[in-house]
């Protein structure tokens, strides 16, 4: 089907932070998007995240950088620090000089403002329709449209569109349709995710930098949320015998305590401030890169296509750069089959990148012993080069 004159819609399935990028990057190339979204609201769940300059540069292109400044926390620096000393192992410098070798900031953002910001926008644009409580269960396509079965409290509903694009995650129901049932693998880590009320700390106690401690097995990272009301702190140890994939598991303060034992006072003392029931437990999964990511007017985005562990920081990053490439690619194509391969074929290599040195942290961050020290010496040296690469992407001309 010729889509030059932006005829029939592109269904979304799947609410989250890649899904409604990638209507807003839709409709601002002169499509319809219709986002279907399982859970009945949007963006109820989670805790920090981190948005590096090459995903910054979409939202601004998106005109969300006055509300992004409102609710983020731009930090300074990351650090890295070990875990039992304390010791600086190696500085990066954010901040201004991340907005100035970039041309965007770093921020840290809340999960649930950052998806406010994403609706709020999306609700503003008539060109996209957003629907909750709607799951997309399969979808059939033919030469002249996609047919997508979607299910709400009233039964299930066949919507008929130009395009279907799954964003629905890790445990894609779209991937399923395309390639059939695969489960994802348990990577042998656990996060730990809380929030402590930065007024309850020690004064001085958190540095407004990211930090990232690392030590034998297990590492630890904290960073200022909601202009500095928050603390965001994610654990991450290697576990085994635990594998559920939740952001509403709960965990056992006395676990997490046990898991950092002997750990630097200042880890103590924040583990300390934790309140207990604000414990989430995580079991982390990921997927191999895959050799296609679609067929015909159907492909996948952000974690549906390439899952990777947090170790980048860039999971919903590559997301919102997913969302920017896919709707040029649309807009300068004559078929939806045809800009699809062409987005994939964009973004695999990249993603792929991203899915492994994500991989390959996992096992870096958790050294001991002489590895650890001989890590150490390396990253002092590399210091903030090794993501040069990854901040400098520009999403927005990939496709030119
Ligand atoms: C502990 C942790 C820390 C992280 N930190 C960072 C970070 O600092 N920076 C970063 O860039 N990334 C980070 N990530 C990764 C990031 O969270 C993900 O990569 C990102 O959320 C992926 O977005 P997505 O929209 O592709 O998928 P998701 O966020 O999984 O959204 C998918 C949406 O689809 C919905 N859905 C699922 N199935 C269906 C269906 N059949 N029909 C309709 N809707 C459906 C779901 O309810 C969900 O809302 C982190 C991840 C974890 C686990």
């Amino acid at each position: 089907m010729a889509i030059g004159a932006r005829a029939g819609r592109v269904h979304i399935a799947g609410g989250g932070i890649g899904g409604l990028t990638a209507a807003l990057c839709l409709a601002r190339a002169g499509f319809e998007a219709a986002v279907f979204e399982r859970m009945p609201e949007f963006g109820q769940v989670g805790a920090g995240i981190q948005i590096s300059p090459n995903g910054a540069r979409v939202l601004h292109h998106l005109g969300l950088a006055e509300a992004l400044e409102a609710c983020a926390s731009l930090p300074a620096a990351t650090e890295i620090r070990n875990w039992r000393s304390g010791r600086v192992v190696s500085t990066s410098p954010l901040g201004e000089a991340a907005r100035a070798t970039y041309g965007f900031p770093y921020y840290h953002v809340h999960r649930s403002d950052l998806l406010r910001v994403l609706i709020e926008a999306a609700g503003r644009d008539d060109r996209i329709e957003l629907h909750t409580a709607c799951t997309v269960r399969s979808f059939e396509q033919d030469d002249a449209s996609i047919h997508v079965a979607v299910a709400d409290e009233a039964g299930e509903t066949i919507h008929a569109g130009m395009a279907l694009v799954g964003a629905d995650g890790i445990q894609s129901t779209v991937r399923v349709g395309l390639f059939g049932p695969e489960n994802p693998t348990f990577t042998g880590n656990v996060a730990w995710r809380t929030l402590v009320p930065a007024e309850r700390l020690p004064e001085g106690l958190i540095a407004p930098v990211a930090s990232l401690w690392w030590g034998p097995g297990r590492h630890f990272v904290h960073y200022f949320v909601q202009g500095g009301a928050l603390v965001n702190c994610v654990c991450v140890v290697e576990k085994a015998g635990w594998e559920v994939e939740s952001w509403t598991a709960r965990g056992e303060h006395a676990e997490l305590k046990a898991d950092f034992a002997g750990w630097h006072p200042h880890i103590q003392t924040l583990i300390d401030h934790m309140a207990p029931g604000s414990l989430y437990k995580w079991a982390l999964y990921d997927r191999a890169p895959a050799a296609s990511w679609g067929k015909g007017a159907v492909t996948l985005l952000g974690d549906a296509g390439h899952p990777m562990l947090p170790f980048m920081a860039q999971g919903a990053a590559a997301a919102i750069e997913d969302a920017a490439v896919l709707a040029s690619c649309l807009a300068a194509g004559k078929q939806a089959a045809q800009s699809f391969r062409r987005y994939e074929d964009l973004r695999r290599r990249r993603t792929a990148k991203l899915q492994r040195q994500a991989r390959r942290n996992s096992k870096l961050f958790h050294l001991s012993g002489t590895a650890a020290w001989l890590r150490d010496r390396a990253a002092k040296r590399a210091s903030g080069r090794v993501l040069d690469a990854v901040f400098r992407y520009d999403a927005l001309r990939a496709a030119c």
